[in-house]
């Protein structure tokens, strides 16, 4: 008999309806000789709903109840979730992530698991019950309630899926897998059959929102299979796996961009060492986390200008801190454009083809596009544009790669 984990996002399990058509997908599953686990989201924007009236309660609401709070989304999930399995005639039970033995570090609002107590979730499945365990959370020694940081039920799946050593790990979404980019800009954007890890770690931490990235690392390490697929229809979605053996060679798999971005810069520095250790250290004590940094070289003047990218939120800390070590690196000024995006193509085909990069920059140049900012790694290239040219970029670089579904271009 195989085990199977499935996880269901907000949106599968938005109202009633959806959440009776899930159970019997659930149901389908386990009759055809399957044990099932499910671990399920909050509904809907249940989450956002959560934290906006808790700040209007107080801006700073305590970390710890603030996952008190949470949790009880997916609880609330997983409720549902049982009696309509129930209601079709099956046995399901619902478990939080604490009865079900999700042990987490003590870092509320974005804990870590430390271990997973299998033995609730082996002796209800030998009961033949379906179990549906409540996503996004855990229990610290104390027995306080956590949660896994944003986007945690995909988390949960895969960790489960690894310690129980499931046969199958599928993320059921409102999308019907991962796309060489994103539907709603490039209208010939297609569906991926298969996707490594390393690329889906990069594409979700560029901005492809499929799964948080936190998840993939987990799924890579324990080497857990997950199947993305959309819950609305039985159509076959994408597999993150460590292999992925293609038809034809393909360079390049997808593109992706992120709107949330801001490029600070710090004009006339002076150029001798130990600035950008400054600059850097002070963010980093400051917790924030920088993307880009482009240091601009000093002909002959002495001074240098440093840009570097930071997310949106981050921006009122970033001004705050460079404020602060203006002074120190005797800078004059600090400016910032908030009207950046960024676009990537992301493929580990790179690793073993040149020109990808100049074929990306010339895709843009034809639109006449201005790259502000360049950014490299092994399988990966990342530019900063104006954020108002971000769907023409992605739908010019999907092109000139051939990525679209055009008969026997792109990848297989
Ligand atoms: N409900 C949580 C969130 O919205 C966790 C999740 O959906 O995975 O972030
Ligand atoms: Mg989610």
């Amino acid at each position: 008999m195989a085990l199977i984990v499935q996880k269901y996002g907000g949106t599968s399990i938005a109202g009633p309806e959806r959440i009776k058509k899930v159970a019997r997908r659930i149901i389908d599953t386990k009759k055809r000789g399957n044990r099932v686990v499910i671990v399920v989201s909050a509904p809907g924007d249940t989450t956002d709903e959560l934290i906006k009236t808790a700040q209007q309660i107080t801006p700073s609401p305590s970390e710890r109840e603030m996952d008190m709070l949470l949790a009880t989304g997916e609880q609330m999930s997983s409720a549902f979730l049982a009696m309509a399995i129930h209601a079709l005639g099956e046995e399901a039970v619902s478990l939080t992530g604490g009865q079900v033995g999700i042990v987490t570090d003590e870092t509320f609002t974005n804990a870590k698991i430390r271990r997973i107590d299998t033995r609730k979730i082996e002796k209800e499945l030998s009961n033949d019950r379906i179990v549906i365990v409540a996503g996004f959370q855990g229990i610290t020694a104390e027995r306080d309630i956590t949660t896994l940081g944003r986007g945690g039920s995909d988390l949960t799946a895969v960790a489960l899926a690894s310690v129980l050593r499931a046969d199958q790990c599928e993320v059921y979404t409102d999308v019907a897998g991962v796309y060489t980019a994103d539907p709603r800009i490039v209208s010939d954007a297609r569906k991926i059959d298969r996707i490594s890890y390393e690329e889906m770690l990069e594409l979700a931490s560029l901005g492809a929102q499929v799964m948080v990235p936190r998840s993939i690392h987990v799924a890579n390490k324990f080497g857990v299979d997950i199947h993305v697929r959309s819950s609305f229809s039985d159509e076959e979605g994408t597999v993150i796996t460590r292999e992925v053996s293609r038809m034809e060679e393909v360079v390049v798999s997808g593109v992706a961009y992120d709107k949330d971005m801001v490029k600070v810069a710090i004009t006339d520095v002076p150029d001798r060492p130990g600035i950008a250790a400054k600059i850097f250290g002070a963010l980093g004590k400051e917790k924030v986390n920088v993307d880009m940094i482009i240091q601009s070289s000093a002909v002959g003047a002495g001074v240098n200008s440093i840009s570097f990218t930071v997310a949106r939120g981050a921006l009122r800390k970033t001004l705050d801190t460079m404020e602060k070590v203006k002074q120190e690196i005797s800078a004059k000024g600090i400016v910032y454009d908030d009207g950046v995006a960024k676009v990537s193509i992301v493929g580990v085909g790179m690793r073993t083809h040149s020109g990808v990069a100049s074929k990306m920059f010339s895709a843009l140049a034809q639109e006449n596009i201005n790259i502000e900012m360049i950014s490299t790694s092994e399988i990966k290239i990342s530019c900063v544009i104006k954020e108002k040219d971000t769907e023409k970029a992605v739908r010019a670089i999907h092109r000139k790669f051939g990525l679209g579904k055009a008969p026997g271009k792109g990848r297989k």
